[in-house]
């Protein structure tokens, strides 16, 4: 197979962003349903080959089955354009496949010559033929940059023969993005985003892409954020050139993890009454935008909104007709908050952004006296969970020895081990909702399991679905809303992503996950063993990536 590009050139999208100060123009192309020769998928594939080479676009953005629904691989789409010496983005969404169908689809994307890829968990799948799929959701975006990370180190696979020795594959050269929303309402919101980039960023990912929405502040709120935290990646940010029905679906929540307020909704409605329904507004809102970014100092923009060639031209030319200092004002202009929204910093009367002052209401809830009121108001279910893990699960525990003595001494098919992991099972389903996976989350996600009460089963931090920390499927609220406020009420929500990625091991299933903890065969206990034989773990990178922080 002859493969189109894969190494760093002078204008690649890696070499831009690392060894040049360009600001990037990325623009966002979807796929359809249907073979390559639809109607559809061929308009898509003729504006693809006009955007090729057109001046202004450094990099074309290939949607996943976006919204949950079945399209065209992007890859059919960006082949071509790699042969024409075109920059592709790759966004890879896992929620269709398990680790073996993401694995697989790597190697097909690195053989083809596709090194960009940006890491998506995905929307939750709705539509599909004949009914509803089942969704999948075996790995999220940061397992996905967890396998990228090992490809591109030289992924080490067990031996076909028995008794064979592992051998190495040869090393990928994948370029992950990663995916991040700072337009989130609540506290418990936005800081597990802000956590989870930080937990993307050890597992390897190297640029960034913020989720689509209209507030400056929140904008240059990630950019500081990021900046105090040792995360000052890369960052291009998303605009999507509006125009009423979609100002009007965003503003219902109709694409998860992106809002649009009220207030935006009918300014876009007003617009809308007008001659070119607000063609020329949009156009103009947009470029404003892309001017922000560029002035609070981000690498580029995302566009996105399914625009002809002429309209991207169009946005484009106009951001350049601005005056250098225009965007401070445009800063102030666009900035569309609910009310009572969340900020972490306090604002800058002067420019209307961030100042370099935390939240004081923020600080005060973090002072002592506050935690102890707030831990009043913490389920029991957590302080059990918590008080037995210090007692029993944790490795170091008093408890723990006793209980791995015990569990060594009755296997699992037992009269006895059955009748343990009954026992197990009257306790975890009552209390925490338990299914049973034998790879126990429980701990990591302040004693909420992932399997009953997270639709897309996330162990690695919040999906970015949720609007005002509702879950994006249903109206509960988002365990790692939950999970924050837990960990905070004693101090140490700071660091509730802070550990190795988690990969639940599906061959457990149906098994005790008590054993299994105690035996050495969960997740945590594996993590362990592979620190304590040397083995270059997740949380190596954790180390290596703070020690250049
Ligand atoms: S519970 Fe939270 S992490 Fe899980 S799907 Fe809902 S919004 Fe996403």
């Amino acid at each position: 197979m002859t493969q189109p590009t894969s190494s760093p050139t002078s204008d690649s999208f890696r070499h831009l962003l690392t060894n040049t100060d360009r600001f990037i123009v990325a623009v966002e192309l979807e796929t359809s349903r249907g073979l390559a020769m639809e109607e559809s998928s061929s308009r898509a594939l003729s504006l693809a080959r006009r955007l090729a080479g057109s001046n202004p676009v450094d990099l074309i953005c290939i949607t996943d089955n976006p919204g949950g629904n079945p399209h065209i691989r992007p890859e059919v789409l960006g082949y071509e354009l790699l042969a024409r010496g075109q920059e592709v983005v790759i966004n890879f969404s896992c929620k269709d496949y398990n680790r073996n169908g993401v694995e697989s689809r790597l190697w097909s994307l690195g053989s083809l010559g596709f090194d960009n890829v940006l890491a998506l968990t995905g929307d939750y799948p709705i539509t599909g033929h004949a009914g509803g799929p089942q969704p999948v959701f075996d790995i999220d975006s940061v397992g996905l940059l967890e396998v990228m990370r090992h490809m591109n180190g030289g992924l080490e696979v067990p031996s076909r023969r028995a008794g064979g020795d592992p051998y190495t594959l040869r090393q990928t050269s994948f370029f992950p993005g990663v995916a991040i929303n700072p337009y989130k309402s609540v506290e418990s919101e936005l800081l597990p985003q802000f956590f989870k980039l930080g937990l993307k960023l050890r597992t390897g990912g190297e640029w960034a892409v913020t989720q689509i929405g209209y507030d400056s502040r929140k904008l240059d709120e990630l950019k500081k954020y990021a900046a105090a935290n040792g995360m000052d990646i890369p960052m291009l940010g998303s605009v999507f050139v509006l125009n009423a029905p979609a100002a009007r679906m965003f503003n219902r929540n109709g694409i998860p993890g992106v809002t649009v307020s009220d207030d935006l909704l009918h300014l876009a409605e007003k617009h809308a009454r007008s001659e070119d329904r607000g063609r020329a507004f949009f156009e103009e809102f947009a470029a404003k935008q892309i001017a922000v970014l560029r002035g609070i100092g981000y690498r580029g923009v995302y566009l996105s909104g399914r625009l002809p060639l002429s309209r991207i031209r169009r946005v484009l030319e106009i951001e350049t007709s601005f005056g250098a200092d225009d965007w401070h004002d445009f800063a102030k202009e666009i900035q569309y908050q609910k009310p009572g929204e969340f900020n972490y910093y306090e604002r800058d009367p002067g420019t209307g952004l961030c100042s370099d002052q935390v939240n004081h209401r923020y600080l005060e809830s973090k002072t002592d006296r506050a935690l102890k009121r707030s831990r009043r108001s913490v389920p029991l279910a957590y302080k059990a969970g918590r008080a037995a893990h210090n007692l029993v699960f944790d490795r170091g525990a008093l408890g723990f020895g006793a209980a791995r003595w015990a569990y060594e001494r009755v296997g699992n098919r037992s009269r006895t081990g059955k009748l343990m992991h009954f026992a197990e099972q009257a306790v975890k389903i009552p209390a925490f909702g338990c299914q049973d996976c034998g790879d126990c989350s429980l701990p990591d996600i302040a004693y909420m399991c992932p399997e009953s009460q997270c639709v897309k089963n996330q162990r690695n931090g919040p999906c970015g679905g949720s609007h005002d920390g509702i879950c994006e499927i249903g109206d509960k609220r988002c365990i790692w809303v939950k999970a924050y406020e837990r960990t905070k009420a004693y101090g140490e929500e700071d660091g509730m992503l802070d550990r190795p990625v988690v990969f639940k091991n599906g061959a457990l299933r149906g098994s005790s996950a008590w054993a299994n903890a105690f035996l050495g065969r969960d997740h945590n206990a594996q993590e362990h063993a592979r620190d304590e034989a040397g083995a270059p773990t997740s949380s190596d990178a954790r180390r290596s990536a703070e020690s250049t922080d």
